[in-house]
Formats: structure tokens, C-alpha cells, sequence
């Protein structure tokens, strides 16, 4: 039997539809709709795409884009100072700053910097400690974009055998202790882990972040597994494909993410979660994804 496809764009429009609704819902005890600040800085081609693509979901649900693009000259004192004032306007609920930055810019002093209550991408050390704690506040956009798309699937978590594959800050640490707090058995991997293939086939369920094209491969599953590929590669003669070599591991699994049309699509959505979050809570309105 194939495996069910976890579908990211699905599930990405429905989330948006929920968080428009809470938008009209809201205006009229809130006086103003959400606001997101994107900053870039420098004219990286790719990071001109990506952020097109946030300002464009901003507009689909309603969401005021706040953002600013700033010369790739640009000091580190100016940037900080405009994090400071986007930090104190009421209108803002949710900053980020596209990476990477041009050189000369310290992106971990810049992430500082935001108002914790702020971070669209919950990648400030404070986001992270409260994830650590279990307390609520943003989450890494893209970790929480797979526990909804498990949680939708109706993946049974508790208990279960899960391996993280990769431990970076942005996908993997969170990933591993979002999945411990819904009482998975956590295992991660890492460049320096001795025999993947015998560590990932014991997962029940495996999430792949190690941004290596076609890492996993059928040796690697388990049969039955459900895998989340979180990886994103650019192929040579065009398309994208990701970490999970898709036509080998899909016959064995239970349910597998595609790339693209996985989690891509549920990391923007997330962002804009994290915003509309923040601003119901600023407003004393009601969680917009409380029963997804
Ligand atoms: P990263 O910072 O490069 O981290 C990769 C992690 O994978 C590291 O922890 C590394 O181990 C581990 N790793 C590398 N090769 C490995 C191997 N052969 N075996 C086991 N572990 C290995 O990357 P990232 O930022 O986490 O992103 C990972 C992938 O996800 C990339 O393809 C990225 O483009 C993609 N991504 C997608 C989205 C999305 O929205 N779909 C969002 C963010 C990232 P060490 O720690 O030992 O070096």
C-alpha cells in the first residue's frame, strides 16, 4: 500500500484560513490587524524570494507587512537601533530578520536585540529555554510546522521511537524536544553518530534535517515508519528534492512528507502563527489555533 502522503500545502492553507478568520474576528476589539517586520539587508536573489513569499502570505490572511529593505551597508548600530524601534511600535507583533546577512553583521547580536515576545522565527535563546521548559511562547517555525503536520496526520507520538537526523539550532534541537514534550522517545543524530542506518531503523517515526541531498534511503526506514523530510535542495537540472530519497522510502513507509509540498510550505505558515499569537494575545483575544 503507498504510503499517505503528508501534505504540507493542504494543511498550510487550512492553518490560514483559521488564522484569517481569527483576524476578522479580532479587528474589532484589537483596533488593528497583526503586523509582521521582515528586515532585509543586502539584496541576497534568494532571500528577495523568500521574503516576497512572506510579505505575499501576510496580504492572503490579513496581516499588515511591516518590514524594511536595507542596503547591504548598513551598520550593525542602525539595524540594532531599528530592532529597538520596531520592538516599541505598537503596530508590530512579529520581527524577523532574513538570513544570511552580508558579512560584516552579527546576526546573533541582531536576534538579541528582538523583544522575545517579538521573534516571528522563536529562535531567540529566550524562545528556546521556555521550549526547554515547556512554558509557551513563539516556536521555531519549522519544527512546529511538522508536529502539526504529525499531529494532523494522527501519528500516535506517545511512547514512540522517534530519531531526529541533525541538531542544528534552527531545525533539529527543537525538533527533538518538541517531539520528547508529546512523549516520543527521542534519539538524535549527527554528523558524528557511528551507523546511521542501524540508529534511523529503529525510528517509528524519523525526521531528517541534515541538509544532505538523499541521505536516507530505503536501508535506512523501517517499514512501516512515517518519515518527515525537512530537507530542501535545489537539483542540478531544476525542481527541488530533499534529505529522503522519495522513490525508495515511499514504498516502506507509513506516511512520508514530499518535497516540495511537505514541510516548506508549513514553515511560512508558522511565522505567520507566531504573530497572529502574539497579537491575540496583546489583545486578550482567544488562541486562533487552539483546535486546529
Ligand atoms: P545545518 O545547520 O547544516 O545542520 C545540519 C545537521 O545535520 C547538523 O547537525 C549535522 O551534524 C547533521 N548532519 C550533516 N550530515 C549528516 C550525516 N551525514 N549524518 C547525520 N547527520 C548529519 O542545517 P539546518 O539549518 O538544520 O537545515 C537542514 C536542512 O533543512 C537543509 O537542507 C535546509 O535547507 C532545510 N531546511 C528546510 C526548511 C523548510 O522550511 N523546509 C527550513 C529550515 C531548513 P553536525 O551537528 O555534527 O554538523
Amino acid at each position: 500500500m503507498a504510503a499517505l502522503r503528508l501534505d504540507g500545502r493542504a494543511l498550510a492553507a487550512r492553518y490560514e484560513t483559521l488564522l484569517a478568520e481569527a483576524i476578522t474576528a479580532g479587528l474589532p476589539r484589537a483596533g488593528r490587524p497583526p503586523g509582521l517586520a521582515v528586515l532585509r539587508v543586502g539584496d541576497d536573489p534568494a532571500s528577495a524570494v523568500y521574503v516576497a513569499n512572506k510579505e505575499k502570505a501576510c496580504r492572503r490572511i490579513g496581516m499588515a507587512s511591516l518590514g524594511g529593505h536595507h542596503p547591504a551597508a548598513t551598520p550593525q548600530a542602525d539595524l540594532e537601533a531599528e530592532i529597538r524601534r520596531l520592538n516599541a511600535d505598537g503596530a508590530v507583533d512579529g520581527i524577523l530578520v532574513q538570513l544570511p546577512l552580508p558579512g560584516h553583521l552579527d546576526s546573533r547580536a541582531l536576534l538579541m536585540a528582538l523583544d522575545p515576545d517579538k521573534d516571528a522565527d522563536g529562535l531567540h535563546p529566550l524562545n528556546l529555554g521556555r521550549l526547554v521548559c515547556g512554558e509557551p511562547g513563539p516556536r521555531s517555525c519549522t519544527p512546529a510546522g511538522v508536529m502539526a503536520l504529525l499531529r494532523e496526520a494522527g501519528v500516535p507520538l506517545r511512547g514512540a521511537r522517534a530519531v531526529v537526523v541533525g541538531r542544528s539550532v534552527l531545525v533539529g534541537q527543537p525538533m527533538a524536544l518538541m517531539l520528547q514534550q508529546a512523549d516520543a522517545t527521542v534519539t538524535v543524530a549527527h554528523s558524528h553518530s557511528r551507523d546511521l542506518e542501524a540508529l534511523t531503523r529503529e525510528a517509528e517515526v524519523l525526521v531528517v534535517a541534515a541538509g544532505r541531498p538523499g541521505l536516507i534511503g530505503a536501508a535506512h526506514v523501517r517499514p512501516g515508519a512515517v518519515v518527515v523530510d525537512v530537507g530542501i535542495h535545489r537539483r542540478e537540472g531544476g525542481g527541488l528534492c530533499g534529505d529522503v530519497r522519495f522513490e525508495e522510502v515511499e514504498p516502506l513507509a507509513r506516511a512520508i512528507t514530499p518535497v516540495p509540498g511537505g514541510v516548506g510550505p508549513m514553515t511560512v505558515t508558522m511565522l505567520l502563527a507566531n504573530t497572529v499569537r502574539a497579537w491575540a494575545r496583546r489583545h486578550a483575544l482567544p488562541d486562533p489555533l487552539a483546535q486546529p
